[in-house]
């Protein structure tokens, strides 16, 4: 890691549509020393990296502000401080919709008199009981929207000023403009009727058009922003998950310690029913606990001495004690949490795409709806005030704040549903490639099969005796990290073996091992490990095929040069992985499995999984390859591997899935990571991708539909500008709640 590139993920006040992200992006871009730039609407954060010795936080503030918004910057580190950023940021929010409230209230008490007093004035009934003039009465109106502009509106107008001084332009400028000229127009005529030589004919002023367009946007950004806080609540319920404080015992005494003064290593007590808090090892004691809001599992897991426990999940029947191994920023909960708030502000492919529109699409408004007013003021035969009202019409009705919050919403609720069913999908970009998947690739150890293999059987030949032949592999296979050396030894130990220290070891990747061990030179690995040392095997193929045949897979054991014995090895298939294939099949995804094991074995491991196509004997680097040939196919690959030997193919596929145990640094590479290596997960996936898109077309059709009919039915002068501000709160409101539909829905 590089020391003087730091990454942040900061929040950013005043975005408000699609064109907000491409210009903060842009002025981000500008700077150097700056990289992986990604800003993202629905979570209204920025994340970025810098170069610590060419720009500083102040820098990247400075520039942010002078392009019109506000970023949020971390407090200065301070020890006591308790809050965690995920805290920092809700809070954040919480002040965001606060001010907002306020604003719109004080809109509504203003702007309701105007509008009731508008109307009223237009009845000759009225008039004739009113004791007031109608110029009276008009400098009641101006008196009424003048606080409903300054104060409520003052957001649109300073963010539009701002922009505007560098020469661009946004939906506060539509919003800005189009108020802005109602109020402006409506003032002069009745503060100054002479300039524009008014007689006071009611139809002509327009302050209630200027304060309910005002109240009409600030009751959709409102609305929009408590159904957004709903679109995170899946990282809300996460932080929530950790209690506050732990009972530690120090010195024989259970003590109650705030969770963020633990430190690794603490014994900490839990009794039923209270929430681990931090990540640790069983030491005494044991229970059943419920680790669905992890793995999305909801039977509770057996705990006893020696288990791992994960902080936030609930002990259920019995207590237990356990000592501390992550607490803070290192526990699974808070690694969780980053990786969700980093898929959730990835951009998804579909999303460039649109804020390219969008960029364009504010002056392009501009524009039309300033040749719609001189369409009509000079050839459509319209009155000045006629004209300005379609002028602002189109404005309004243009502003493409729906458009923006389409796609990184449903992403949001689409992550959030997935962590809730155990499914960590890590970038936006896999949510939208998975639905496209028409291959599934399993990895056989650890994906397939459970990954904790055991030894079966044991084959002397060439007169060596099981004592010595177990004393020879378990030594050398000590030194290695494969699951089957773990099975070795296990299997040694309980038979009271005798370990040599071996004189030299040298492990082949996906073959097996060499060892020198009391002289002696031993070899143990598959049967192309025996070929490639010139170890001759074939008088034993009896034996050999005895074991592959049924789904066991034999390690051969050979001491200088001759072939000592085999130890047979099974490992039982996953209950899940049988449902999981048979699901996918009746999709029509094919499912091939890969593996280093040789061939029998491989094949009668499928057969009970149900799988067809197997592809044996590979190399890591071939397991790659064999991904690549189905590409080169046209086939859209998902690779599930547990990571260790099969990154090479988890980096080729289009999508990588790891089935992750939960604690598994798999869970760092793969853009898909199964919580519980439930295999049904990778079915989830695909529906909860399906899904995903689905809402995001749907809610592109919803932003661009108001737009696109909204916009010349403004421009020919048949939408007052009124409705044209419902309708724009209305097409936020129902992007954001066809995105939170999708929080309800099963996977
Ligand atoms: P998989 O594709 O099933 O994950 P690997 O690529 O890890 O398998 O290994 C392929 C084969 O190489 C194994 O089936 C085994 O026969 C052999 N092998 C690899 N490492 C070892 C080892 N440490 N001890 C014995 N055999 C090994
Ligand atoms: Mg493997």
């Amino acid at each position: 890691m590089n020391q003087k590139i730091k990454t942040y993920n900061l929040p950013v006040e005043g975005m408000t549509c699609a064109s907000c992200v491409s210009r903060v992006e842009k002025s981000l871009n500008k700077i150097e020393g700056v990289s992986d730039i990604s800003v993202n609407l629905a979570t209204e954060k920025v994340s970025f990296s810098i170069n610590k010795e060419k720009v500083s936080l102040s820098d990247i503030s400075r520039v942010i502000e002078d392009s019109g918004y506000r970023i949020i910057l971390p407090p200065a580190t301070d020890v006591k401080s308790t809050e965690t950023d995920e805290e920092i940021y809700l809070s954040h929010k919480d002040s965001y919709r606060a001010s907002l409230k306020k604003e719109f209230i004080i809109a509504l008490i203003f702007s309701v008199p105007v509008m009731v007093i508008s109307m009223l004035s237009m009845t000759d009934w009225f008039m004739q009981w009113s004791p007031l003039s109608m110029d009276g009465i008009n400098k009641i109106l101006f008196v009424l929207a003048t606080p409903v502009m300054f104060y409520s509106g003052r957001r649109f107008f300073s963010i539009a000023f701002r922009l505007a001084k560098k020469f661009t332009s946004d939906m506060n400028t539509l919003v800005a403009i189009g108020t802005g000229t109602a109020y402006t127009y409506s003032s002069i005529a009745v503060l100054f009727p002479e300039i524009l030589s008014i007689t006071f004919a009611h139809e002509h002023i327009y302050f209630d058009t200027a304060t309910t367009i005002i109240t009409l946007i600030l009751l959709g950004r409102l609305l929009e922003a408590g159904a957004k806080a709903k679109t995170s609540s899946a990282i809300q319920n996460l932080i929530g998950l950790q209690p506050k404080t732990a009972k530690v015992i120090k010195d024989g005494h259970e003590a109650d310690v705030p969770i963020n003064q633990l430190t690794e290593g603490d014994l900490i007590i839990v009794r039923p029913g209270e929430k681990i808090p931090v990540d640790g090892v069983v030491i005494s004691g044991s229970s059943y606990v419920d680790e669905s809001m992890i793995t999305g599992e909801s039977i509770p897991v057996l705990k006893t001495s020696g288990n791992k426990v994960t902080g936030g999940t609930i002990n259920k029947t019995g207590s237990f004690q356990f000592k501390a191994t992550a607490v803070g920023s290192e526990t699974l909960i808070s690694h969780i949490i980053r990786l969700i708030e980093k898929a959730q502000a990835s951009k998804a492919p579909i999303q460039n795409l649109v804020d390219k529109i969008a960029s364009v699409f504010v002056p392009i408004v501009i524009v039309i709806s300033a040749l719609t007013f001189v369409y009509w003021y000079l050839f459509g035969g319209l009155s000045f005030t006629s004209s300005m009202l379609n002028f602002i019409a189109v404005l309004v009705i243009a502003c493409p704040c729906a458009l923006g919050l389409a796609t990184p919403t449903a992403i949001m609720v689409g992550t959030g549903l997935g962590a809730s069913n155990g499914v960590l999908i890590k970038n936006a970009r896999s949510l939208q490639q998975a639905v496209k998947i028409s291959t599934v690739v399993l990895d056989k150890t650890g994906t397939i099969t459970e990954g904790t293999p055991q030894v079966v059987n044991v084959v002397t030949l060439n007169g060596f005796d099981e004592k010595e032949l177990l004393s020879f592999a378990a030594s050398a296979e000590k030194l290695s990290e494969h699951p089957y050396a773990d099975a070795i030894v296990k299997y040694a130990k309980q038979k009271s073996i005798h370990f040599e220290d071996p004189e030299s070891f040298n492990s082949e990747t996906g073959l097996g091992l060499k060892a020198v061990i009391k002289d002696k030179v031993v070899v143990i690995g598959n049967d192309k490990m025996m070929i490639n040392n010139s170890i001759q095997v074939s008088f034993a193929e009896k034996e050999i095929h005895q074991l592959t045949s049924q789904a066991v897979t034999p390690i051969y054991i050979s001491v200088d040069g001759k072939l000592a014995g085999l130890i047979g090895i099974a490992d039982k298939i996953k209950s899940s992985a049988k449902e999981a294939i048979n699901k996918l099949k009746s999709q029509n995804i094919n499912v091939v499995m890969l593996t280093g094991d040789n061939e029998i074995t491989a094949k009668a491991i499928a057969q009970q999984a149900g799988i067809d196509t197997v592809i044996a004997n590979l190399l890591p680097h071939q397991k790659a390859e064999a991904v690549k040939k189905l590409q080169s196919e046209g086939k859209i690959v998902a690779m599930v591997g547990d990571g260790i030997n099969d990154a090479p193919a988890l980096a080729q596929a289009d999508v990588s899935i790891a089935p992750g145990t939960g604690t598994d640094i798999a869970m760092e590479t793969a853009d898909i990571t199964l919580m519980s290596g439930d295999l049904t997960g990778i079915v989830k996936a695909i529906r909860l991708s399906k899904k995903t898109i689905t809402a995001i077309k749907q809610n592109l059709f919803w932003a661009f539909i108001y737009n696109v009919i909204g916009i010349p039915v403004a421009a020919l002068g048949l939408l007052n500008p009124m409705f044209a501000a419902a309708a724009m709160a209305l097409s936020s409101v129902s992007v954001v709640s066809n995105s939170l539909r999708l929080k309800g829905s099963r996977i």
